[in-house]
């Protein structure tokens, strides 16, 4: 801790590092300004529920879940924590032109009936013009389980903040967690951003082609860009002298992602959920080796309505042949 940094608000003494953007006051709530470039009336939270919802929702699930249930009596809880993790979300508008060309298979039949087939270069090219919901983490590392899982549950149902100037003393007092240190200011992520979406569009095409020929993309904004702070548990618990955790979302209670001790079918399920999130997490890192890691995309409003596969992009087809 340096020495002389108190809250604006209540006077308290404030944890503050070198790296620190804004320090929120652990009794008040109240943002503390401390470098960067950063807005403190659009810094949100994202309520929580408290230590026994939680310990609630794990055993909750423990019922349900089939493999959980039958050795629920060797279960033990070990410890239950929360925190805040802050995140950057921003609207970025992406538009222009990309000309790309995709292999595709041609097959005619004869006048004796046989079928003849071979591979045709097609040209295609598509407008892009989209306003891009981006979400990523304001920490340099984001490597923890549940963080991708987090954004992704977060992104379907997008719960209201509370800006965080707003909250007085009493209400922070029922929702207050440990907070996760702001390490990216305002300019940094919205540069992040930009390059995110650019980095997705590219994906995009990369994935459907064989060879992108021009692109032609750039981006606006981000506007609306807001720092989020969101509630996230985890729950260590014993089983047969090894631990497991399991991670819940704050606002709602929901089990996002989880270590346990598995059987076949749990595995899957798990590793399915890591591939997801890697993907999820490559958008950001693969092409720039940018940090942010866990930008994703949203059509705006439109939940987790993205990209791949989606209407996102009615392209134009201006020419075709081989
Ligand atoms: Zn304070």
């Amino acid at each position: 801790m340096e020495a002389g940094f108190k809250c604006e608000r209540c006077g308290a003494p404030l944890d503050v590092s070198p790296e620190t953007i804004v320090a929120i006051c652990p009794y008040c709530g109240f943002p503390n300004h401390i470098s960067g470039n950063l807005k403190t009336e659009n810094i949100f939270v994202i309520p929580s529920i408290n230590k026994n919802d939680v310990a609630k929702a794990f055993w909750e699930h423990v019922e349900k879940d089939f493999d959980l249930r039958r050795i629920k009596d060797e279960i033990q809880v070990w410890e239950i924590e929360g925190h805040y993790a802050p995140y950057w979300s921003g609207i970025a508008h992406v538009y222009g032109t990309v000309r790309y060309m995709r292999r595709e298979e041609e097959c005619h039949t004869d006048s004796k009936g046989n079928t003849h087939c071979h591979t045709v270069e097609r040209h295609y090219t598509e407008r892009v013009n989209e306003k891009m919901n981006l979400l990523g983490s304001a920490r340099r590392q984001v490597e923890s389980l549940g963080v991708d899982d987090l954004i992704k549950h977060f992104s379907k149902a997008r719960p209201e903040g509370k800006r965080l100037l707003d909250l007085d003393e009493d209400e922070w007092g029922k929702i207050k967690l440990e907070i996760l240190n702001t390490e990216m200011d305002e300019r940094h992520a919205s540069l992040m951003m930009r390059e995110d979406a650019v980095d997705i569009v590219r994906n995009h095409f990369l994935d459907k082609s064989d060879r992108i020929e021009i692109f032609d993309i750039h981006t606006e904004g981000p506007r609306d860009v807001k720092l989020l702070l969101l509630p996230m548990w985890t729950v260590y618990y014993k089983y047969r002298n090894s631990i497991f955790h399991a991670v819940f979302a704050g606002w709602d209670g929901k089990r996002v992602a989880a270590t346990e001790p598995m059987n076949v079918f749990r595995r899957v399920e798990y590793l399915t959920g890591a591939g997801i999130g890697v993907l999820l997490g490559s958008f950001g890192a693969a092409f720039t080796g940018n940090v942010i890691g866990v930008a994703i995309l949203m059509t705006v409003g439109g939940g987790l309505g993205w990209f791949f596969g989606s209407k996102v992009l009615e392209g134009q087809r201006v020419e075709r042949g081989g």
